[in-house]
């Protein structure tokens, strides 16, 4: 069991810190599929330690800021060969306090170290852009700088790479950081915090602390952070935009979803069944862009139903660590009772189950793979995300009707289009209002060097990943180079 301590929040000497030392309250960090084994304990950081780490983060930020660029790529570059050199150990503790299979656990880890590499190369990119003057001898310039002290709060369902995709653009643009990850999943964060600083990012430049919402507030609220980049639930981070706009800080934050996938008459029926399954089951369903809502034409409905539920059926839930589970519990109890509550309600509103539905009687936050079949879209469930595998189907007798039920939801974060037809999928690109779209594959699933981020409630701000991620992390600056007189 790992003894987890707060990261760098103090002085030169603080990650040496004993492991595990601390002001505030103990925690321990649980495994979801085995509730009484313990995979780390640690102390949420005292409201004193939160403010003693954005300290740290001020006082660091001229010195990390001057450093050269090729230099703060060196600590990203290090930090991801160390986070790859241990890719099986921390998949493996990874799936045991989060839930998601080895596989996509170890993945998830190597996705991490891809992260930190691409926002390392961007050394080597052009920083800012010149433009022609009317008047003689003179350049436009425009420079980019970082935005000084940035304050990050990530949700539990991706442990090690959504905090890589905020820290790898703040600290490769020269911001300083306190960072506070989602209380459910302590280890993993304390992974990566370790690695970049044994990589050698310097003192106060990284500032971990562990805490729950309040912690989470006291960041968002503080004058010492200079603007706040967000991964959660819609309701957090609408509260989290409120706080910033009242402060006039610069807000990104990335939210829920109800994400759609659309089966035409034409698809591969085979292929999409498979696709709408790794999609609606994968990570338990706990991914924002997870589909949740399957609309498919009405002349294939029965056959495509058939399939996503005899596939579901057939999914191996167990032990995320044993080799042939497909599928392993949520990450809590309240995730569980959230989940069982809605599949509950909607088939009291009239859903008819096709798979799973019925609880899950063994030991472990476990619910089953569930498809249900809609009685419309006034029901709860089409707007509510439950976050978990649980996919709700509709009817549509039109492509028409299928975007217009697609795009029947406040979130707007992914989507995917089953289709044969060029043209139906460049009309699904000018019709669906959503962030991200899939034509032929799952809903979810993202590339470290393209924007990802959400319409309508789903997102707000710049775009994170890839190039949109400087427009967050870095202000630019105009500067008229006139010739000297
Ligand atoms: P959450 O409950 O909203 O928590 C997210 C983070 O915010 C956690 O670190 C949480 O701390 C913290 N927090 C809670 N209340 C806060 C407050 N008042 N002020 C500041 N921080 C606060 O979300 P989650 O359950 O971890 O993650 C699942 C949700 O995230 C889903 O809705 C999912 O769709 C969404 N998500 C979105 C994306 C995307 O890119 N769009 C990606 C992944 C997940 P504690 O939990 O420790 O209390």
């Amino acid at each position: 069991m790992a003894q987890l301590g707060c990261v760098d929040h103090g002085r030169s000497e603080s990650h040496r810190w004993p492991l595990g030392r601390g002001e505030g309250e103990e925690f321990a960090d649980t495994n979801p599929a085995r509730p009484a084994e313990v995979v780390a304990r640690g102390r949420f950081a005292s409201a004193g330690e939160v403010e003693r780490a954005i300290g740290a983060a001020r006082e660091a930020a001229p010195g990390w800021a001057a450093t050269p660029h090729h230099a703060r790529a060196a600590v990203l570059t290090g930090a991801a060969d160390l986070v790859d050199a241990s890719a099986g150990e921390w998949g493996a503790e990874l799936a045991r306090e989060e839930g998601k299979t080895l596989a996509e656990a170890v993945a998830e880890v190597r996705g991490a170290a891809r992260i930190l590499r691409y926002y390392a190369s961007e050394a080597d990119r052009e920083s800012g852009e010149v433009f022609a003057s009317p008047r003689p001898g003179e350049n436009v310039l425009v420079v980019r700088k970082p935005i000084g002290v940035a304050g990050l709060i990530t949700p539990f369902n991706f442990p090690i790479a959504i905090p890589a995709w905020k820290l790898g653009p703040a600290l490769t643009y020269g911001n300083t950081v306190v960072w506070k990850p989602s209380s459910l999943v302590p280890l993993l964060a304390y992974r990566l915090a370790k690695a970049l600083v044994e990589a050698g990012l310097p003192d106060g430049v990284l500032n971990l602390v562990y805490g729950e919402a309040e912690a989470g507030s006291a960041i968002v609220g503080h004058p010492g952070v200079d603007a706040v980049s967000f991964t959660g639930s819609t309701d957090v981070g609408r509260a989290v935009i409120a706080r910033c706009g009242e402060l006039g800080k610069p807000v990104q934050t990335e939210m829920g979803g109800k994400n759609a996938s659309v089966v035409l008459a034409d698809a591969d029926l085979g292929h999409a069944a498979e696709q709408v399954c790794l999609g609606a089951f994968r990570s338990t369903g706990q991914k924002c862009t997870a589909t949740s809502r399957l609309i498919v034409a009405s002349q294939v409905a029965d056959e495509l139903l058939e399939r996503v539920a005899e596939r579901a059926a057939r999914l191996v839930v167990g032990d995320p660590l044993s080799p042939e589970v497909e599928m392993g519990p949520l990450v809590s109890s309240a995730a569980r009772e959230r989940v069982s509550a809605g599949v509950r309600l909607a088939v009291g509103e009239g859903a008819k189950p096709l798979a799973g539905a019925s609880p899950l009687e063994r030991e472990g936050w476990f619910v089953p793979p569930t498809v249900l079949d809609l009685p419309g879209t006034g029901v709860d469930f089409w707007r509510t995300e439950l976050f978990g595998p649980v996919v709700g189907a509709v009817r549509a007798s039109s492509t028409e009707e299928a975007f217009g039920l697609a795009n029947l939801s406040d979130h707007g974060l992914s989507a995917a289009v089953f289709t044969r037809d060029l043209g139906v999928a460049l009309s699904a690109v000018e019709r669906l209002e959503v962030g991200v779209l899939h034509v032929n594959s799952e809903s979810a699933g993202t590339f470290p060097y393209v924007p990802f981020g959400g319409a309508k409630q789903s997102g707000f701000g710049p775009k994170e990943q890839g190039r949109a991620a400087r427009e967050f992390y870095t202000r630019t600056v105009t500067v008229y180079l006139g010739a000297p007189a």
